[in-house]
């Protein structure tokens, strides 16, 4: 593994041969680990290699301001480069669009599955109507912000159908029923897709758990299918031997 010098010097080294123009990385501002676009070799000092921001880096390269910038560099995390890897293979981007500086996965997101993984273990435990009042009362709490779409780099469809009111595909107010709606939604749309994380859960002011929801369809998915081919999707693949039992 590179030291930070040796690692700033080769970002240094790309700015200098006009490789990049923009470096996406955290920086500590105050005590505060948070995203930074740097866009100069003067501020090549401000990136911390503290890989303990809450953010998914990768989440930038949806914005149609960061593509502008492309070929660009990001520090990451094993979480980012699997969501870069996730976003080329679902076209979003393309391998020359971002150069990967590696750097460490921060022990705060190991120890943070781990008390995740004494919850799920809680809930997999509880009846099924017990398992619902657990979401219920989570679920209630929603405000629809959309926090949690908006930080997840794989929810990048320019119109979400949460958005829509002509026809209203999910009750838009906030309560209960409509929450549920949100909630499975958006969860269903990242089967055999999320990376696990946590930026969505993170984001959301309400502090519902989105990542044991996020863990326990995770399970399922590999369960129900396989573990997740690294060259297909189980949302954007088919096959005609699929088994159609469940339209019947
Ligand atoms: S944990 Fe999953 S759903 Fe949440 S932001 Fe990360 S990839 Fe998206
Ligand atoms: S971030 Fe939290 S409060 Fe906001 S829409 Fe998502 S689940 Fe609801």
């Amino acid at each position: 593994m590179k030291t930070i010098e040796q690692q700033k010097a080769e970002i240094v080294h790309l700015f200098e041969q006009k490789k990049i123009s923009m470096v996406v990385a955290f920086e500590n501002y105050r005590g505060i680990v948070r995203p930074v676009f740097v866009k100069d070799i003067k501020d090549v000092e401000k990136i911390s290699f503290d890989m303990s921001g809450k953010q998914n880096l990768a989440t930038y390269l949806k914005r149609a301001e960061i593509k502008k910038q492309f070929p660009l560099a990001m520090v990451v995390r094993p979480t980012e480069k699997s969501s870069i890897a996730l976003l080329i293979k679902e076209n979003q981007l393309k391998v020359e669009d971002v150069l990967l500086i590696e750097s460490m996965v921060s022990q705060d997101q190991i120890e943070w599955k781990k008390a995740q993984d004494i919850e799920i273990d809680r809930l997999w435990k509880m009846s099924f109507s017990e398992r619902m009042d657990f979401w219920k009362k989570n679920f209630q709490n929603c405000i629809r912000c959309y926090a949690c779409r908006q930080s997840c780099p794989h929810c990048y469809c320019q119109y979400c159908k949460a958005d829509k009111n002509q026809p209203t595909w999910v009750e838009r107010s906030a309560h209960l029923q409509g929450n549920f709606s949100w909630n499975f939604l958006r969860a269903f749309h990242q089967a055999g897709r999320c990376i696990e994380c946590g930026a969505c859960e993170n984001a959301c002011p309400a502090n519902i758990p989105l990542m044991l929801l996020n863990r326990m369809q995770n399970k399922i998915t590999a369960e129900s299918f396989g573990e997740s081919d690294p060259k297909k999707y189980l949302l954007s693949d088919w096959s005609k031997d699929d088994d159609n039992s469940f339209f019947l």
